[in-house]
């Protein structure tokens, strides 16, 4: 990674993009990450085991508990959660330096992180991080996907399916909410919401 140097480049900005698992928000993120070098998806830890195909360090970094536990403990993280009884967390290191490299980074995660995101930014002398929530059209809707996708067993889609309900009531304390229907006119309202959250 090139080194920062703060007179030739502003400093990037961070932004969360939340809601439930099986909601589309990979869906919707991954393309505009792919066309924008200047926009990077943070690359979380996880207990969770890789699915067939997924790549350690692509994805997420797949780590044991204990390894979990010491990257809470050492302050490695930006943010963690439990989420459908297994780990997950932001490395902060790669982020800061993303940041200060004047890239821009998407945090694509949960609500419990995305509250402790916003707690740890509202404070005085820090930037606010805007935070978007992407919404299924409905719990029915995102039951099917879920299970159309074919990565859970049923008993940890019904663990997901739980988690997304809680998830749904929480949707009053982002700036942005983008329910995922119709698949083309939520990505141009998404894409049109991270331009004016990224250049505010
Ligand atoms: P999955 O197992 O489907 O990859 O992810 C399960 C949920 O955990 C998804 O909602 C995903 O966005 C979220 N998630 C992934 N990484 C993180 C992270 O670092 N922190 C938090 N809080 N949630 C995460």
């Amino acid at each position: 990674m090139p080194p920062s140097d703060p007179t030739t480049h502003p400093r990037g900005k961070l932004i969360v993009v939340a809601g439930p698992s099986g909601a589309g928000k990979g869906t919707l993120l991954d393309p505009l990450v792919a066309e924008r070098p200047g926009l990077v998806k943070s690359v979380s830890a996880t207990t969770r085991p890789p699915r067939p195909g997924e790549e350690d360090g692509v994805q997420y970094f797949f780590v044991d508990e204990a390894t979990f536990k010491a990257m809470i403990d050492g302050g490695e993280l930006l943010e963690w959660a439990v989420f459908a009884d297994h780990y997950y967390g932001t490395p902060l290191a790669p982020i800061e330096a993303h940041l200060a490299a004047g890239r821009s980074v998407v945090l694509e995660i949960e609500v419990q992180g995305a509250r402790q995101i916003k707690a740890r930014f509202n404070k005085a002398g820090s930037d606010p991080v805007p935070m978007i929530f992407i919404a299924p059209p409905s719990l029915e809707v995102l039951a099917n996907r879920l299970r159309h996708r074919q990565t859970e067993t049923e008993a940890e889609l019904a663990k997901r399916l739980k988690a997304a309900e809680a998830e749904l009531k929480e949707t009053g304390w982002f700036d942005v909410v983008i329910v995922n229907d119709d698949l083309d006119t939520a990505r141009k309202t998404f894409i049109d919401a991270m331009d004016r959250l990224l250049k505010a």
